[in-house]
Formats: C-alpha cells, sequence, structure tokens
C-alpha cells in the first residue's frame, strides 16, 4: 500500500506557484494577483478555513482580501461587495466562503461573481463549461484529487471509478473530471441500492460523504485507489475521514489519509486558480 501525501504535493505546487508569482513580479505587473475572500457571519469552521486561505496567499506572494460581513447582511450587501470586487483590477479571484447564513440564496449569490474570477468553479457558467468539455476554472478539491492521481502516476484510462457523494463542490465536478480522462464513472448517494457492491467493483473510490469512517474494508477490493475527502470527526473528536482508514488501508494500492490527504490541495488549488485566472486575464501564457 502507498500512502498519497497531499502535504508533499500541497508543498511542491505552492513553491512552483511563489516562484512563478515571483517572476511574474519581476517582469513588472500591472495589476497584482489577488484573492478576495467573502466572508458572511461567524461560523467557527469557516474561521479556520478563511485563516488558512488567507495564510496561504501570503506563503506564495498573492495578495489576499478578506471581506466580512455580519451574519445580519441582507442579500444586497453581500451582492454590492462581490460587485465592488469583480470590478477591481487587483482582485484576481473571489470566494464566497460556504456556509452562508440561511436567510440569504447560495446559488443567486455565487452566480453574481464573474466566471473569469470564480476561482473556486461554483458559478453555473464555470460549472457549465467544465460539464461541456471547455476550458474552465475547476472547483478546488476535485481539480486537487486529480493532481494527487496525477503525481503518483495512477492510471484512469478505462478505470472503473465509482464517486461516493454527488455535491456541486465535489460529487459531481469530480465524477466529470474522472469522466473526461476516460474512466467509466458511478455516482452513488444516500439512496443508492447495494452501495457496497458498487464501490466493490471499482478500480478507484472517490469518497466525500460527511460521514466518518463510512467505508468499510468490505466495501472495497484488493488493490483499490481509495482517495477520501471526508473531513469528519470521530468518536474521541479527532479529525478522521469518511473512509475507515486502520481497516481499509492494507487493501488498497494507494489510499490518501486524513488529514494529510485532499485537505492541503484544496487551498492549494484554490492560490493555482487564483494565479490561473489572473494569467488569464493578462493574457500570460
Ligand atoms: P454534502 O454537500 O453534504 O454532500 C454529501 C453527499 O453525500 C450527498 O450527495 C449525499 O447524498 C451523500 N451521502 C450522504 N450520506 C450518504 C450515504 N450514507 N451513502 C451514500 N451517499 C451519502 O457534502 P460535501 O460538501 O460534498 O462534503 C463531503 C465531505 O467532504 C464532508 O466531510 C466535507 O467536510 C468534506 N470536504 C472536504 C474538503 C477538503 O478540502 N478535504 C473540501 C470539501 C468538502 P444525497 O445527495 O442523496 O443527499
Amino acid at each position: 500500500m502507498q500512502l498519497i501525501d497531499g502535504k508533499l504535493v500541497a508543498a511542491k505546487m505552492r513553491a512552483e506557484i511563489a516562484s512563478e508569482v515571483a517572476r511574474l513580479r519581476e517582469k513588472g505587473m500591472k495589476k497584482q494577483v489577488g484573492l478576495a475572500v467573502i466572508f458572511v457571519g461567524d461560523d467557527p469552521a469557516s474561521q479556520v478555513y478563511v485563516r488558512n486561505k488567507i495564510k496561504a496567499c501570503e506563503e506564495v506572494g498573492i495578495n489576499s482580501y478578506l471581506c466580512k460581513l455580519p451574519q445580519d447582511s441582507s442579500f444586497e450587501d453581500v451582492a454590492a461587495t462581490t460587485d465592488k470586487l469583480n470590478r477591481d483590477e487587483n482582485v484576481s479571484g473571489i470566494i464566497l466562503q460556504l456556509p452562508i447564513p440561511r436567510h440569504l440564496d447560495e446559488n443567486k449569490l455565487i452566480d453574481l461573481i464573474v466566471p473569469q474570477k470564480d476561482v473556486d468553479g461554483c458559478t453555473a457558467a464555470q460549472k457549465g463549461r467544465l460539464w461541456t468539455g471547455r476550458d474552465s476554472l475547476v472547483a478546488c478539491t476535485p481539480y486537487g484529487v486529480m493532481k494527487l492521481l496525477d503525481f503518483y502516476g495512477i492510471p484512469l484510462e478505462g478505470k472503473n471509478s465509482v464517486v461516493v457523494g454527488r455535491s456541486n463542490l465535489v460529487g459531481k465536478p469530480m465524477a466529470q473530471l474522472l469522466l473526461d480522462r476516460n474512466c467509466t464513472v458511478t455516482v452513488c448517494h444516500s439512496r443508492t441500492k447495494d452501495l457496497a457492491e458498487i464501490t466493490r467493483s471499482a478500480d478507484i473510490v472517490v469518497v466525500a460523504i460527511g460521514k466518518a469512517k463510512f467505508l468499510k474494508a468490505d466495501m472495497v477490493s484488493e488493490g483499490a485507489v481509495v482517495i477520501d475527502v471526508g473531513m469528519d470527526r470521530d468518536e474521541n473528536g479527532k479529525l478522521c475521514g469518511d473512509v475507515d482508514f486502520d481497516e481499509v488501508s492494507s487493501k488498497c494500492s494507494y489510499i490518501t489519509p486524513v488529514p494529510g490527504g485532499v485537505g492541503p490541495m484544496t487551498v492549494t488549488m484554490l492560490i493555482a486558480n487564483t494565479l490561473e485566472a489572473y494569467k488569464k486575464s493578462e493574457g500570460v501564457l
């Protein structure tokens, strides 16, 4: 069994991004590379995620702007902030930190981000581009999973891939990315019948459901590649994934741990997408 080391891959990618940003700076940039995070309310988990995003930007020399709005902000308040950022030429990427307070319409607010700055690939426009095989900014977590698979040279063509979870953020784009690489893809969800039978048929299983240690050894075949997107807490409050790592790992050819697997890649792909968005806006190849 080979452990897929997300920290290692993320560190390599961040170093590459940092040197590319430095190179662009040396050449002289008219606009800055910048990521803006719109954070509405004070969700404690989000505070940690936002801090990590800002820190990652600092690490690679990308400017970051934290736009904090109160919990009781109106749709118009958030829309006005988004509009300002859309027009700011030093902001290359914008994300709306989720979850947002329940009284706000998430999809409508996301779609106010101009697609060329949608560095989390979550606007309908960017999703449509991905779905129809056009060049797009891809949702960070599934994009990070693809980078991990490629880094370890895991063959994809013709492989049976099963994605468990069908969220807009992870499951759906994950399935599309695997399909684009010529996997035969099955997407499972909470109403799937005989899930274990389906996951057992997979060469590659990606689990993104948010249920601690859900995938057990009898649900995977010998030699499978198992990617654990989950970020859950076990019975002792310790961070764990959707895969029961202790049970499953001995059967796998490759597996991602939690923490240290997919997690570090998500923020890395966010800064990679921010740089990508900047380069596209400036016509830098
Ligand atoms: P989500 O929006 O809650 O979606 C969960 C999906 O899992 C749904 O499609 C749901 O099916 C499915 N599901 C739930 N229980 C199931 C079951 N027993 N069997 C089969 N499918 C089941 O979650 P998400 O945003 O995709 O996140 C999933 C997990 O990934 C969470 O633990 C989250 O914290 C983690 N995550 C990690 C990162 C990272 O950077 N590592 C990034 C994003 C998310 P239905 O559609 O039928 O309800």
